[in-house]
């Protein structure tokens, strides 16, 4: 790795007084109260606050258990809103009405678990190995939100007060691609005003190598099923003559890239807005090493689009995958019948310039077009759970954010990323009409999603150094 990491604390470029010592001393606190952070990490991992369980009252719990300790942080506001039935988190402690009012957004909800595939610990039992602490929720994003919450504290030590209005928004439907979110956004625009969201919610690039995330890919899905025979009839009977739908699903979707690896729905790319010559060289500059990346990102091969770079196909060109495929006996003894039904999910990743209801008919006519009429189809598109991609313009907020990272991970440059997942991004932006910043602490190799999801717990605390840092670099950057 070229990373260069700096063996002295690095300012932030700018000429203030003792600001070096400073930044000792929230590095300081924090490395201090490193138990008290990872104590809180863990007692919040074990309520088990799965997306979709919300007859469940542990989704309530983990609310609860945020509110309490955003109100042990120092919010004098601190509220639970309901987003359909997920609970929200809002608080809000307004210092200064002349000063900059940021909302940190961000989920408490955690997928779903498949226990039996976890090795390390159970996935609501936390514990930490190895620099690292294991559990559901722990990277994604419960970690996230306390690096701010403990980033604050190390604030407050210094300022005594924020710097910034603060503003936190903690939704508990992220997972499920926040169905209820904007309408929790439209009742309540007026309370969750801002000047700049920092989203917190995305990956890092890697450990000594820290880089801003400045875009998000949108993401649209969609569940295809192909009726063949009327029942599963018995292969020895109708094998020759019977339309298989496992056959004709599998010819759809086979469809769906072509030889070079390029989206082949018509008209795929049309909206699809050109690749800045500026952001490739960006992702250029940050170190990358194939065999690095492989074992990172726990692949065995790079494949995809030809023409562009793995970084380029992670973050700036749009992507297809197929989540699940299932038709005939997948489990049990056979029956040898060709299958009635096959179905299957897809899921597609957008960049700026695409539309939802575009793709969403580019699907359905492909689909459409695709099949032939021996076997019928029904294709449902999750319009209602799409998402934009989103691109954070250049300007100030990010040139704070820089600031804050030198500091807070103590390097002399902080390169530049995106985030192959999304998330609300463009939604906040478009409804608050606010800029969004992103800023989290997790890396592809916290396996979000996934079995052994873990933290790697000296980035929560460079990351908590770098949020303390932030309120101050905007309340200087940002207009009144
Ligand atoms: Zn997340």
């Amino acid at each position: 790795m070229t990373a260069e990491k700096l063996s002295a604390p690095a300012g932030s470029g700018r000429e203030h007084d003792g600001h070096e010592r400073d930044d000792d001393r929230v590095h300081d606190f924090l490395r201090a109260n490193e138990d008290r952070l990872v104590a809180q990490l863990a007692e919040w991992v074990r309520i088990p606050s799965v997306a979709g369980s919300n007859r469940d009252p542990d989704l309530r719990r983990s609310a609860a258990w945020l509110a309490g300790a955003l109100r042990d942080t120092g919010f004098p506001r601190v509220e639970i809103w309901w987003a359909g039935e997920a609970p929200a988190v809002f608080a809000e402690w307004a210092v200064d009405r002349d000063a900059p009012t940021v909302l940190v957004y961000s989920h408490h909800d955690v997928r779903a678990v498949k226990e039996e595939n976890w090795s390390e610990t159970a996935p609501f039992e936390p514990v930490v190995r190895a620099g690292r602490l294991y559990g559901r929720g722990s990277s994604d994003a419960k970690g996230q939100i306390l690096a701010h919450l403990w980033g604050l504290r190390a604030h407050l030590a210094e300022h005594g007060a924020p710097l910034v209005n603060l503003k936190f928004l903690v939704e508990g439907e992220e997972e499920l691609g926040s169905p209820s979110f904007a309408g929790l956004l439209e009742e309540k625009a007026e309370e969750i005003a801002a000047d700049l969201v920092v989203f917190s919610d995305t990956l890092l690039w890697r450990a000594g190598a820290p880089a801003i995330c400045t875009s998000v890919r949108g993401m649209i899905s969609a569940h295809i099923e192909v009726y063949g025979p009327v029942k599963d009839i018995h292969s020895g009977a109708a094998s020759g003559s019977a339309p298989n739908s496992a056959l004709e699903l599998s010819r759809l979707l086979a469809s769906v890239l072509d030889s070079s690896g390029r989206i082949a729905l018509p008209g795929f790319y049309d909206d699809a807005r050109p690749i800045p010559d500026e952001r490739r060289e960006e992702l250029a500059a940050l170190p990358f090493d194939e065999e690095d990346w492989l074992a990172r990102s726990h692949t065995r091969k790079v494949g995809g689009e030809s023409g562009y770079t793995v970084l380029e196909q992670l973050w700036l060109r749009p992507s297809v995958e197929v989540i699940s495929m299932i038709a005939g006996d997948p489990v049990g003894p056979t029956r040898a019948a060709i299958p009635a039904v096959a179905a299957a999910d897809i899921s597609f990743r957008t960049v700026p310039g695409q539309r939802n209801d575009r793709v969403a008919e580019q699907i359905r006519r492909w689909a459409e077009e695709r099949l032939p009429d021996t076997v019928e189809a029904t294709v449902e598109v999750a319009e209602e759970s799409a998402q934009l991609a989103y691109e954070t313009p250049r300007g100030p907020a990010v040139d704070a954010l820089d600031a804050a990272m030198r500091r807070g991970f103590r390097v002399s440059t902080v390169g530049r990323m995106g985030n192959a997942g999304g998330g609300p991004a463009e939604l906040m932006a478009r409804m608050l009409k606010a800029p969004i910043v992103f800023f989290g602490t997790g890396y592809i190799e916290d396996d979000w999603h996934d079995s052994d999801e873990s933290v790697h717990l000296p980035t929560l605390l460079d990351g908590a150094a770098t949020l303390a840092f932030l309120w101050e670099e905007l309340a200087r950057a940002l207009p009144d």
